[in-house]
Protein backbone atom coordinates (compact mmCIF):
# COMPACT_ATOMS: atom_id res chain seq x y z
CA UNK A 1 0.00 0.00 0.00
CA UNK A 2 1.50 3.12 -0.76
CA UNK A 3 2.75 6.10 1.44
CA UNK A 4 2.30 9.66 1.48
CA UNK A 5 4.73 11.83 3.53
CA UNK A 6 2.21 14.98 4.89
CA UNK A 7 4.92 17.68 5.38
CA UNK A 8 3.67 19.91 8.35
CA UNK A 9 4.83 23.43 8.44
CA UNK A 10 3.04 26.67 9.18
CA UNK A 11 -0.44 24.56 8.84
CA UNK A 12 -0.30 22.89 12.23
CA UNK A 13 -3.82 21.56 11.85
CA UNK A 14 -6.08 18.51 10.26
CA UNK A 15 -9.27 20.56 9.58
CA UNK A 16 -9.05 22.50 6.20
CA UNK A 17 -5.65 21.26 5.72
CA UNK A 18 -5.43 21.15 1.88
CA UNK A 19 -2.07 18.88 1.76
CA UNK A 20 -3.39 16.49 3.95
CA UNK A 21 -6.53 16.43 1.98
CA UNK A 22 -4.01 15.73 -1.48
CA UNK A 23 -2.75 12.90 0.33
CA UNK A 24 -5.90 11.44 1.37
CA UNK A 25 -7.23 11.39 -1.75
CA UNK A 26 -4.36 9.39 -3.23
CA UNK A 27 -5.01 6.60 -1.01
CA UNK A 28 -3.56 4.56 0.72
CA UNK A 29 -1.39 5.51 4.29
CA UNK A 30 -0.13 8.70 5.33
CA UNK A 31 3.29 9.64 7.13
CA UNK A 32 2.90 12.93 8.93
CA UNK A 33 6.23 14.92 9.43
CA UNK A 34 7.28 18.00 11.17
CA UNK A 35 11.50 18.79 10.47
CA UNK A 36 13.31 21.70 11.90
CA UNK A 37 14.96 22.49 8.89
CA UNK A 38 17.76 25.82 9.07
CA UNK A 39 17.56 26.50 5.48
CA UNK A 40 13.73 27.59 5.93
CA UNK A 41 14.55 30.82 7.48
CA UNK A 42 17.34 32.32 6.03
CA UNK A 43 18.33 35.42 7.90
CA UNK A 44 15.03 35.25 10.30
CA UNK A 45 15.49 32.27 12.53
CA UNK A 46 12.35 31.72 14.95
CA UNK A 47 12.43 34.05 18.16
CA UNK A 48 12.50 32.61 21.06
CA UNK A 49 8.70 33.36 21.94
CA UNK A 50 8.11 31.58 18.25
CA UNK A 51 10.04 28.64 19.04
CA UNK A 52 7.93 28.10 22.83
CA UNK A 53 4.55 28.60 20.54
CA UNK A 54 5.60 26.28 17.76
CA UNK A 55 6.53 23.84 20.39
CA UNK A 56 3.38 23.61 22.50
CA UNK A 57 1.10 23.99 18.90
CA UNK A 58 3.19 21.00 17.91
CA UNK A 59 2.65 18.74 21.15
CA UNK A 60 -1.29 19.99 20.39
CA UNK A 61 -0.80 18.48 16.81
CA UNK A 62 0.64 15.27 17.94
CA UNK A 63 -2.30 14.77 20.42
CA UNK A 64 -4.60 15.21 17.75
CA UNK A 65 -2.76 12.76 15.11
CA UNK A 66 -2.80 10.19 17.78
CA UNK A 67 -6.00 10.23 18.37
CA UNK A 68 -7.04 9.45 15.19
CA UNK A 69 -4.15 6.40 15.44
CA UNK A 70 -1.47 8.19 13.92
CA UNK A 71 1.90 10.22 14.85
CA UNK A 72 3.85 12.90 14.27
CA UNK A 73 7.81 11.89 12.71
CA UNK A 74 10.14 14.56 14.16
CA UNK A 75 13.26 15.42 12.19
CA UNK A 76 16.08 18.04 12.28
CA UNK A 77 18.36 19.41 9.45
CA UNK A 78 18.17 20.49 5.50
CA UNK A 79 14.69 19.43 4.13
CA UNK A 80 15.86 17.79 1.11
CA UNK A 81 18.11 14.90 2.72
CA UNK A 82 15.40 14.52 5.52
CA UNK A 83 12.57 14.04 3.30
CA UNK A 84 14.82 11.74 1.34
CA UNK A 85 15.88 9.81 4.37
CA UNK A 86 12.36 9.44 5.49
CA UNK A 87 10.61 7.85 2.00
CA UNK A 88 13.70 5.66 2.28
CA UNK A 89 12.98 4.35 5.89
CA UNK A 90 9.21 4.22 5.43
CA UNK A 91 8.82 3.13 1.63
CA UNK A 92 7.06 6.79 0.63
CA UNK A 93 6.46 7.50 -2.82
CA UNK A 94 4.88 10.80 -2.52
CA UNK A 95 5.43 14.29 -0.30
CA UNK A 96 2.48 16.75 0.31
CA UNK A 97 2.91 20.37 1.98
CA UNK A 98 1.15 23.61 2.24
CA UNK A 99 3.08 26.36 0.72
CA UNK A 100 5.06 28.80 2.55
CA UNK A 101 6.10 32.22 1.41
CA UNK A 102 8.76 33.74 2.94
CA UNK A 103 11.83 33.80 0.71
CA UNK A 104 14.30 31.60 2.20
CA UNK A 105 11.22 29.45 2.28
CA UNK A 106 9.98 29.71 -0.79
CA UNK A 107 13.35 28.85 -2.31
CA UNK A 108 14.33 25.87 -0.37
CA UNK A 109 10.96 24.30 -2.07
CA UNK A 110 11.48 24.76 -5.09
CA UNK A 111 14.59 22.98 -4.58
CA UNK A 112 12.74 20.09 -2.80
CA UNK A 113 10.26 19.54 -5.40
CA UNK A 114 12.39 19.43 -8.24
CA UNK A 115 14.51 17.40 -6.93
CA UNK A 116 11.88 14.76 -5.08
CA UNK A 117 10.09 14.82 -8.84
CA UNK A 118 13.44 14.06 -10.26
CA UNK A 119 14.09 11.14 -7.96
CA UNK A 120 10.42 10.07 -9.69
CA UNK A 121 8.67 10.82 -6.57
CA UNK A 122 4.98 12.76 -5.98
CA UNK A 123 5.94 16.14 -4.52
CA UNK A 124 2.92 18.49 -4.50
CA UNK A 125 2.34 21.54 -2.51
CA UNK A 126 -1.16 23.30 -1.73
CA UNK A 127 -2.57 26.38 -0.63
CA UNK A 128 -3.72 26.56 3.20
CA UNK A 129 -2.87 30.04 4.34
CA UNK A 130 -4.40 32.13 2.29
CA UNK A 131 -7.18 33.63 0.48
CA UNK A 132 -5.67 34.32 -2.73
CA UNK A 133 -2.07 33.25 -3.66
CA UNK A 134 -0.26 36.26 -3.71
CA UNK A 135 0.55 35.75 -7.58
CA UNK A 136 -3.36 35.20 -8.26
CA UNK A 137 -4.27 39.39 -7.54
CA UNK A 138 -2.61 41.84 -10.39
CA UNK A 139 -3.66 45.73 -10.91
CA UNK A 140 -5.20 46.69 -14.37
CA UNK A 141 -1.87 46.44 -15.58
CA UNK A 142 -0.82 43.08 -14.72
CA UNK A 143 1.52 44.10 -12.00
CA UNK A 144 1.27 43.21 -8.21
CA UNK A 145 -0.54 46.17 -6.17
CA UNK A 146 1.33 48.21 -3.77
CA UNK A 147 -1.86 49.93 -1.94
CA UNK A 148 -4.20 48.28 0.13
CA UNK A 149 -7.93 50.20 -0.69
CA UNK A 150 -7.72 48.80 -4.63
CA UNK A 151 -5.81 45.49 -3.43
CA UNK A 152 -8.41 44.90 -1.46
CA UNK A 153 -11.65 45.62 -3.42
CA UNK A 154 -10.03 43.55 -6.18
CA UNK A 155 -9.92 40.74 -4.00
CA UNK A 156 -13.28 41.19 -2.72
CA UNK A 157 -14.04 40.60 -6.28
CA UNK A 158 -11.93 37.64 -7.37
CA UNK A 159 -12.50 35.67 -3.95
CA UNK A 160 -14.95 32.89 -3.02
CA UNK A 161 -13.67 31.10 -0.62
CA UNK A 162 -14.47 27.14 -0.91
CA UNK A 163 -16.05 25.70 2.31
CA UNK A 164 -13.44 24.47 4.98
CA UNK A 165 -12.42 20.57 4.43
CA UNK A 166 -13.39 18.10 7.25
CA UNK A 167 -10.64 16.57 9.71
CA UNK A 168 -10.33 13.29 8.34
CA UNK A 169 -12.28 10.95 9.95
CA UNK A 170 -9.46 8.28 10.19
CA UNK A 171 -5.94 8.47 9.09
CA UNK A 172 -4.15 5.29 8.26
CA UNK A 173 -0.25 4.58 9.28
CA UNK A 174 1.83 3.16 7.44
CA UNK A 175 2.88 0.05 7.49
CA UNK A 176 6.95 1.14 8.95
CA UNK A 177 7.49 4.15 11.04
CA UNK A 178 10.80 6.25 10.62
CA UNK A 179 12.77 7.18 13.46
CA UNK A 180 11.67 10.09 15.19
CA UNK A 181 12.97 12.57 17.86
CA UNK A 182 11.42 13.49 20.64
CA UNK A 183 9.75 17.30 20.67
CA UNK A 184 11.59 17.64 23.57
CA UNK A 185 14.92 17.52 21.77
CA UNK A 186 13.72 19.25 18.34
CA UNK A 187 12.36 22.08 20.47
CA UNK A 188 13.50 21.96 23.82
CA UNK A 189 11.74 24.76 26.31
CA UNK A 190 13.13 27.29 27.41
CA UNK A 191 15.00 27.33 30.23
CA UNK A 192 14.56 28.62 32.69
CA UNK A 193 10.99 28.17 32.37
CA UNK A 194 9.65 31.97 31.41
CA UNK A 195 7.00 30.28 29.42
CA UNK A 196 4.81 29.05 32.07
CA UNK A 197 2.84 32.48 32.16
CA UNK A 198 2.71 32.20 28.65
CA UNK A 199 1.14 28.85 29.02
CA UNK A 200 -1.74 29.85 31.26
CA UNK A 201 -2.83 32.51 28.49
CA UNK A 202 -2.67 30.83 24.94
CA UNK A 203 -4.03 27.32 24.89
CA UNK A 204 -2.71 25.95 21.41
CA UNK A 205 -3.81 24.04 18.69
CA UNK A 206 -6.93 23.49 16.54
CA UNK A 207 -8.63 23.59 19.95
CA UNK A 208 -7.86 26.75 21.30
CA UNK A 209 -7.61 28.72 18.14
CA UNK A 210 -11.72 27.26 17.64
CA UNK A 211 -12.22 28.60 21.07
CA UNK A 212 -11.42 31.95 20.86
CA UNK A 213 -13.14 32.16 17.03
CA UNK A 214 -16.09 31.03 18.82
CA UNK A 215 -15.43 33.83 22.04
CA UNK A 216 -14.78 36.36 19.40
CA UNK A 217 -18.19 35.55 17.24
CA UNK A 218 -20.15 35.81 20.02
CA UNK A 219 -19.06 38.69 21.93
CA UNK A 220 -16.71 40.80 20.23
CA UNK A 221 -17.57 41.16 16.47
CA UNK A 222 -20.47 43.26 16.50
CA UNK A 223 -18.31 46.13 18.27
CA UNK A 224 -15.32 45.38 16.36
CA UNK A 225 -14.94 48.83 14.43
CA UNK A 226 -15.13 50.71 17.40
CA UNK A 227 -13.77 48.71 19.96
CA UNK A 228 -11.10 47.22 18.11
CA UNK A 229 -8.71 49.98 19.21
CA UNK A 230 -9.26 50.39 22.70
CA UNK A 231 -6.10 48.22 24.21
CA UNK A 232 -7.85 47.78 27.11
CA UNK A 233 -11.21 45.81 25.90
CA UNK A 234 -11.13 42.18 24.48
CA UNK A 235 -12.50 43.77 21.57
CA UNK A 236 -10.22 41.98 18.70
CA UNK A 237 -10.22 38.12 18.23
CA UNK A 238 -6.00 37.28 19.25
CA UNK A 239 -6.09 34.96 16.56
CA UNK A 240 -2.77 36.09 15.20
CA UNK A 241 -0.59 33.41 17.02
CA UNK A 242 -2.93 31.01 15.47
CA UNK A 243 -2.61 31.62 12.28
CA UNK A 244 0.86 32.40 12.11
CA UNK A 245 1.08 28.19 13.13
CA UNK A 246 -1.75 27.52 11.29
CA UNK A 247 -3.99 26.07 13.65
CA UNK A 248 -6.91 28.06 11.77
CA UNK A 249 -7.03 28.63 8.20
CA UNK A 250 -8.19 32.23 6.93
CA UNK A 251 -11.22 30.26 5.33
CA UNK A 252 -11.97 28.56 8.24
CA UNK A 253 -12.47 32.21 9.60
CA UNK A 254 -13.87 33.95 6.85
CA UNK A 255 -16.60 31.36 6.64
CA UNK A 256 -17.30 31.57 10.29
CA UNK A 257 -17.85 35.20 10.25
CA UNK A 258 -20.33 34.67 7.34
CA UNK A 259 -22.27 32.08 9.16
CA UNK A 260 -22.22 34.07 12.31
CA UNK A 261 -22.97 37.44 10.42
CA UNK A 262 -25.96 36.04 8.23
CA UNK A 263 -27.27 35.04 11.55
CA UNK A 264 -27.61 38.01 12.62
CA UNK A 265 -29.33 38.91 9.60
CA UNK A 266 -26.68 40.92 7.83
CA UNK A 267 -26.44 40.36 3.66
CA UNK A 268 -23.32 39.02 2.06
CA UNK A 269 -22.46 42.26 0.65
CA UNK A 270 -22.63 43.91 4.23
CA UNK A 271 -20.12 41.33 5.97
CA UNK A 272 -18.06 40.84 3.28
CA UNK A 273 -17.01 44.86 3.53
CA UNK A 274 -16.70 44.57 7.24
CA UNK A 275 -13.46 46.18 9.27
CA UNK A 276 -12.45 42.70 10.57
CA UNK A 277 -12.26 41.02 7.14
CA UNK A 278 -10.08 44.01 5.95
CA UNK A 279 -7.81 43.23 8.55
CA UNK A 280 -7.30 39.33 7.58
CA UNK A 281 -6.68 41.41 3.92
CA UNK A 282 -4.03 43.36 6.08
CA UNK A 283 -2.71 39.66 6.33
CA UNK A 284 -3.11 38.64 2.82
CA UNK A 285 -1.44 42.15 1.45
CA UNK A 286 1.44 41.86 3.53
CA UNK A 287 1.98 38.44 2.20
CA UNK A 288 1.70 39.38 -1.32
CA UNK A 289 4.41 42.36 -0.89
CA UNK A 290 6.47 39.75 0.67
CA UNK A 291 6.52 37.40 -2.08
CA UNK A 292 6.83 40.02 -5.10
CA UNK A 293 9.44 42.53 -2.92
CA UNK A 294 11.32 39.26 -0.71
CA UNK A 295 14.25 41.77 -0.13
CA UNK A 296 11.78 43.68 2.01
CA UNK A 297 12.43 41.91 5.33
CA UNK A 298 15.86 43.62 5.18
CA UNK A 299 15.29 46.81 3.08
CA UNK A 300 12.81 49.75 2.44
CA UNK A 301 10.72 49.55 -0.31
CA UNK A 302 10.99 53.03 -0.74
CA UNK A 303 14.80 52.72 -1.60
CA UNK A 304 15.73 56.42 -0.17
CA UNK A 305 15.06 55.53 2.79
CA UNK A 306 18.37 53.51 2.85
CA UNK A 307 20.09 56.97 3.33
CA UNK A 308 17.63 58.01 6.53
CA UNK A 309 20.40 59.41 9.23
CA UNK A 310 19.11 57.01 12.10
CA UNK A 311 20.41 57.53 15.26
CA UNK A 312 22.60 54.59 17.21
CA UNK A 313 21.33 54.63 21.28
CA UNK A 314 21.54 51.55 22.68
CA UNK A 315 20.46 52.43 26.23
CA UNK A 316 17.45 54.38 24.30
CA UNK A 317 16.98 50.84 22.66
CA UNK A 318 16.86 49.20 25.76
CA UNK A 319 14.57 51.56 27.66
CA UNK A 320 12.17 51.08 24.44
CA UNK A 321 12.67 47.35 25.02
CA UNK A 322 11.97 46.46 28.48
CA UNK A 323 9.03 49.39 29.09
CA UNK A 324 11.01 51.99 31.07
CA UNK A 325 10.99 55.25 28.72
CA UNK A 326 8.68 56.74 30.43
CA UNK A 327 6.47 57.59 28.45
CA UNK A 328 3.18 55.59 29.48
CA UNK A 329 1.55 54.20 26.79
CA UNK A 330 4.54 53.02 24.76
CA UNK A 331 6.06 51.47 28.43
CA UNK A 332 2.47 49.40 29.07
CA UNK A 333 2.82 47.85 25.13
CA UNK A 334 6.10 46.73 25.64
CA UNK A 335 5.26 45.42 28.62
CA UNK A 336 2.44 43.80 27.55
CA UNK A 337 5.00 42.23 24.55
CA UNK A 338 7.22 40.83 27.22
CA UNK A 339 4.64 39.29 29.69
CA UNK A 340 2.05 37.92 27.01
CA UNK A 341 3.61 37.40 23.20
CA UNK A 342 1.56 39.41 22.13
CA UNK A 343 0.38 43.23 21.89
CA UNK A 344 -2.50 45.02 20.74
CA UNK A 345 -2.35 46.69 17.79
CA UNK A 346 -3.07 50.40 17.82
CA UNK A 347 -0.08 50.14 21.05
CA UNK A 348 2.21 47.86 18.22
CA UNK A 349 1.50 50.92 15.98
CA UNK A 350 2.08 53.51 18.85
CA UNK A 351 5.54 51.30 19.78
CA UNK A 352 6.74 51.44 16.66
CA UNK A 353 6.63 55.27 15.94
CA UNK A 354 8.15 56.59 19.21
CA UNK A 355 10.87 54.09 18.14
CA UNK A 356 11.75 55.14 14.86
CA UNK A 357 9.66 58.89 14.89
CA UNK A 358 10.87 60.01 18.50
CA UNK A 359 13.95 57.95 18.83
CA UNK A 360 14.91 57.90 15.58
CA UNK A 361 16.16 54.82 15.89
CA UNK A 362 16.51 51.93 12.90
CA UNK A 363 13.00 50.03 12.25
CA UNK A 364 15.25 47.24 11.86
CA UNK A 365 15.95 47.55 15.26
CA UNK A 366 12.37 46.92 16.40
CA UNK A 367 11.53 44.56 13.93
CA UNK A 368 14.21 42.16 15.41
CA UNK A 369 12.95 42.95 19.12
CA UNK A 370 9.69 41.79 17.92
CA UNK A 371 10.68 39.03 16.22
CA UNK A 372 12.09 37.32 19.35
CA UNK A 373 9.15 38.33 21.84
CA UNK A 374 6.10 37.90 19.90
CA UNK A 375 4.25 34.84 19.14
CA UNK A 376 2.51 35.94 16.58
CA UNK A 377 6.02 36.72 15.12
CA UNK A 378 5.65 36.41 10.86
CA UNK A 379 8.26 37.86 8.55
CA UNK A 380 5.40 39.55 6.31
CA UNK A 381 3.12 40.89 8.83
CA UNK A 382 5.90 42.47 11.13
CA UNK A 383 7.95 43.62 7.82
CA UNK A 384 4.90 45.27 6.96
CA UNK A 385 3.82 46.73 9.93
CA UNK A 386 7.05 48.12 10.72
CA UNK A 387 7.63 49.44 6.81
CA UNK A 388 4.33 50.64 7.18
CA UNK A 389 4.96 52.65 10.15
CA UNK A 390 8.72 54.05 9.82
CA UNK A 391 6.81 55.33 6.20
CA UNK A 392 8.97 53.20 4.33
CA UNK A 393 6.79 50.77 3.15
CA UNK A 394 3.96 50.03 0.54
CA UNK A 395 1.12 52.34 1.80
CA UNK A 396 2.95 53.44 4.33
CA UNK A 397 1.96 55.83 6.90
CA UNK A 398 4.01 59.16 5.44
CA UNK A 399 7.01 60.11 7.82
CA UNK A 400 5.81 63.40 8.30
CA UNK A 401 2.34 61.99 10.45
CA UNK A 402 3.97 61.03 13.63
CA UNK A 403 1.58 59.23 16.42
CA UNK A 404 1.61 61.48 19.78
CA UNK A 405 1.70 58.87 22.45
CA UNK A 406 -0.02 60.61 25.21
CA UNK A 407 -3.50 62.04 22.44
CA UNK A 408 -3.32 58.59 21.23
CA UNK A 409 -3.51 57.61 25.49
CA UNK A 410 -6.31 59.89 26.31
CA UNK A 411 -8.40 58.97 22.87
CA UNK A 412 -7.92 54.96 23.32
CA UNK A 413 -6.96 54.54 26.89
CA UNK A 414 -9.46 57.14 28.17
CA UNK A 415 -9.64 55.90 31.75
CA UNK A 416 -5.87 54.61 31.49
CA UNK A 417 -6.90 51.12 32.44
CA UNK A 418 -4.45 49.53 29.67
CA UNK A 419 -1.43 52.14 31.01
CA UNK A 420 -1.87 51.02 35.32
CA UNK A 421 -3.06 47.25 33.96
CA UNK A 422 1.17 47.33 32.72
CA UNK A 423 2.44 50.39 34.38
CA UNK A 424 1.08 49.96 37.56
CA UNK A 425 3.77 52.50 39.21
CA UNK A 426 3.01 55.24 36.41
CA UNK A 427 2.18 58.85 38.75
CA UNK A 428 4.54 57.87 41.41
CA UNK A 429 8.05 58.31 41.95
CA UNK A 430 9.24 55.29 41.16
CA UNK A 431 8.17 55.46 36.92
CA UNK A 432 11.23 57.11 35.38
CA UNK A 433 11.28 60.58 33.88
CA UNK A 434 10.39 60.27 29.80
CA UNK A 435 13.72 59.86 28.22
CA UNK A 436 13.05 61.64 25.18
CA UNK A 437 11.23 65.19 24.47
CA UNK A 438 8.15 64.05 22.27
CA UNK A 439 8.32 68.04 21.14
CA UNK A 440 11.74 68.93 19.95
CA UNK A 441 12.31 64.86 19.07
CA UNK A 442 9.43 65.23 16.66
CA UNK A 443 11.13 68.40 15.23
CA UNK A 444 13.76 66.46 14.54
CA UNK A 445 12.66 63.83 13.14
CA UNK A 446 10.95 66.07 10.95
CA UNK A 447 13.78 68.38 9.80
CA UNK A 448 15.67 64.86 9.20
CA UNK A 449 12.81 63.63 6.88
CA UNK A 450 12.77 66.83 5.41
CA UNK A 451 16.81 66.82 4.36
CA UNK A 452 15.97 63.10 2.89
CA UNK A 453 13.06 64.49 0.89
CA UNK A 454 15.24 67.32 -0.40
CA UNK A 455 18.09 64.62 -1.71
CA UNK A 456 15.63 62.42 -3.08
CA UNK A 457 14.58 65.80 -5.40
CA UNK A 458 17.78 66.68 -6.21
CA UNK A 459 19.07 63.10 -7.23
CA UNK A 460 15.93 62.97 -9.49
CA UNK A 461 16.79 66.27 -11.24
CA UNK A 462 20.10 65.33 -11.78
CA UNK A 463 18.53 62.02 -13.47
CA UNK A 464 16.59 64.31 -15.44
C1 LIG B 1 4.95 47.31 13.99
C2 LIG B 1 3.95 46.19 13.77
C3 LIG B 1 4.39 44.86 13.77
C4 LIG B 1 3.48 43.82 13.58
N1 LIG B 1 3.93 42.51 13.59
C5 LIG B 1 3.06 41.50 13.36
C6 LIG B 1 3.51 40.14 13.35
O1 LIG B 1 4.70 39.85 13.51
N2 LIG B 1 2.57 39.17 13.18
C7 LIG B 1 1.25 39.44 12.98
O2 LIG B 1 0.44 38.52 12.81
N3 LIG B 1 0.81 40.72 12.95
C8 LIG B 1 1.67 41.75 13.13
N4 LIG B 1 1.21 43.04 13.12
C9 LIG B 1 -0.19 43.29 12.73
C10 LIG B 1 -1.22 43.36 13.86
O3 LIG B 1 -0.79 44.20 14.87
C11 LIG B 1 -1.57 41.99 14.44
O4 LIG B 1 -1.86 41.08 13.42
C12 LIG B 1 -2.82 42.09 15.35
O5 LIG B 1 -2.57 42.98 16.40
C13 LIG B 1 -3.16 40.73 15.87
O6 LIG B 1 -4.20 40.81 16.79
P1 LIG B 1 -5.60 40.11 16.50
O7 LIG B 1 -5.38 38.73 16.04
O8 LIG B 1 -6.44 40.34 17.68
O9 LIG B 1 -6.11 40.99 15.27
P2 LIG B 1 -7.58 41.21 14.70
O10 LIG B 1 -7.85 42.68 14.77
O11 LIG B 1 -8.55 40.30 15.32
O12 LIG B 1 -7.39 40.88 13.16
C14 LIG B 1 -7.61 39.56 12.62
C15 LIG B 1 -6.37 39.08 11.91
O13 LIG B 1 -6.04 39.94 10.82
C16 LIG B 1 -4.63 40.03 10.67
N5 LIG B 1 -4.21 41.41 10.87
C17 LIG B 1 -4.79 42.35 11.66
N6 LIG B 1 -4.14 43.53 11.53
C18 LIG B 1 -3.13 43.32 10.66
C19 LIG B 1 -2.11 44.15 10.12
N7 LIG B 1 -2.01 45.45 10.43
N8 LIG B 1 -1.22 43.61 9.25
C20 LIG B 1 -1.29 42.31 8.89
N9 LIG B 1 -2.27 41.48 9.38
C21 LIG B 1 -3.16 41.98 10.24
C22 LIG B 1 -4.01 39.15 11.75
O14 LIG B 1 -3.72 37.88 11.17
C23 LIG B 1 -5.12 39.06 12.78
O15 LIG B 1 -5.07 37.91 13.56
C24 LIG B 1 2.11 44.11 13.33
C25 LIG B 1 1.69 45.45 13.33
C26 LIG B 1 2.61 46.47 13.55
C27 LIG B 1 2.12 47.89 13.55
Amino acid sequence: MSVSIVWFRQDLRLADNPALQAALQRGGTILPVYIDSPEEDGRWPDGAAARWWLHTNLRALEGALKRQGSRLIYARGPALPTLRRLCTESGADAVFWNRRYEPAALERDRTVKEALRTDGMLAESRNGALLLEPWEITNQSGRPFLVFTPYWKQVLKQCEPAQPLAAPARMQAPPKWPNSLSLDDLLPLPVPPWHRSMASLWQPGETGAAARLQHFLNTALPAYRDARDRPAVAGTSTLSPYLHVGAISPRQIWHAVGEAESARGRSTVEWRSDKFLAELGWREFSHHLLYHHPHLPDAPLRTEFSRFPWRDDPQALQAWQRGRTGIPLVDAGMRELWATGWMHNRVRMVVASFLVKNLRLHWLHGARWFWDTLIDADLANNTQGWQWTAGCGADAAPYFRIFNPLSQAEKFDPDSEYIRRWVPEVGTPAYPAPIVDLSASRTEALAAFQVLMAQRAMAAANVE
